[in-house]
């Protein structure tokens, strides 16, 4: 049996952001809120000015290195995906809450110019996206006495509370030591299944979160913590009525696996159920280049450390020894 704990914790170094990488995200969601701000008070000044707040993988350390695809031109395009939320804060005694649609066009406005490439209108924000293929999405926020609510385009004003969240992951993650490092595994296998089939549409990293926090498996090493941890996933979802994926946080209670179609359902759990079988067969290989192979694959791909070529020692050779002394005639007694 071969413990991959060492080629995971490469594989989590290797997909997780360094500092430097960090410092960069970190500075255009800055040049952004300077962007916006500079738009308002020149276009909309005697309208409320707007505010910021991080939100997403981001503030939980789960955002990951995507795996690098080239342009048509041979240039890198490394899809990192932000979040920064654009928050309104109401006067007291003033209504200006107005059309969602006002709040999207205007800050589309603020940054249609900020990149080469156009923004992108979507249902729960405006996305900006960057030519080396990062982009930040800004999700529009409306906060009156206390109640923050999100400008969604097909669902209206709904409650919602990003910060909650975060600190929900975070507050969870001081009890389950490997969390962090799972739900970025976790995205990294998506990375990869997704690359190599573009039909697939696994479910979102917001999600992913959720799931993985709620069936965390704590173990000594990270191979065992991040299967075990799949396989309660795995089981929990596949049960009759199993297949949920409740928000911990406002709005509290939610399904977010309510819109899923059956399709999309049912591909979730085909490639949730390989991704189980190819970590239980690394589990039951003896060599470790073996058991790594079988995770790179289907499941990791080439991100994923290639093991030594070499047989688990306690396990296999040494207990072939053991057993081969144990068969040495015993010398007589007195000689
Ligand atoms: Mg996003």
């Amino acid at each position: 049996m071969a413990v991959l704990n060492k080629e995971y914790i490469n594989f989590d170094k290797e997909i997780k952001l360094n500092n430097s990488r960090k410092e960069s995200l970190a500075r255009s969601r800055k040049d952004i809120k300077k962007k916006i701000r500079k738009w308002f008070k020149e276009n909309k000044p005697d309208e409320i000015q707007p505010k910021f707040h991080g939100q997403g993988s981001y503030e939980m350390n789960t955002t990951i290195n995507p795996i690098v695809v080239y342009d048509e031109d041979g240039n890198p395009i490394r899809k990192y995906d932000l979040d920064y939320g654009v928050y309104f804060i109401e006067k007291e005694g003033e209504d200006n809450k107005q059309s969602i649609q006002r709040w999207h066009n205007w800050v589309y406005a603020s940054v249609e110019d900020h990149t080469s490439k156009k923004p992108i209108q979507k249902t729960t924000c405006v996305r900006v996206v960057f030519s080396d293929g990062r982009h930040i999405d800004l999700p529009i926020y409306y906060k009156k006495e206390e109640i923050i609510e999100l400008a969604h385009k097909a669902k209206d004003w709904i409650e919602s509370d990003p910060k909650e969240f975060y600190e929900w992951f975070n507050d969870e993650k001081t009890q389950k030591y490997r969390l962090e490092a799972i739900v970025r595994c976790l995205k990294a296998w998506k990375n990869f299944r997704e690359l190599n089939n573009s039909n697939l549409k696994l479910p979102s990293g917001f999600e992913l979160t959720i799931l993985a926090t709620e069936n965390y498996y704590d173990a000594d090493n990270l191979d065992e913590a991040f299967r075990e941890t799949v396989r309660k996933i795995y089981d929990t979802l596949s049960e009759d009525w199993g297949f949920k994926c409740i928000r911990p946080t406002t709005p509290k209670g939610e399904d977010v696996f309510e819109g899923y179609s059956e399709t999309r359902r049912n591909n979730f759990l085909t490639v949730l159920k390989s991704l189980l079988d190819d970590c239980d067969k690394a589990k039951e290989e003896y060599n470790f280049k073996t058991a790594s192979e079988i995770l790179r694959k289907n499941q990791f791909g080439s991100r994923f450390p290639l093991g030594e070529d070499k047989e688990e020692e306690n396990k296999s050779k040494s207990l072939t020894r053991s057993l081969s002394t144990a068969f040495i005639k015993p010398k007589p007694y007195g000689y």
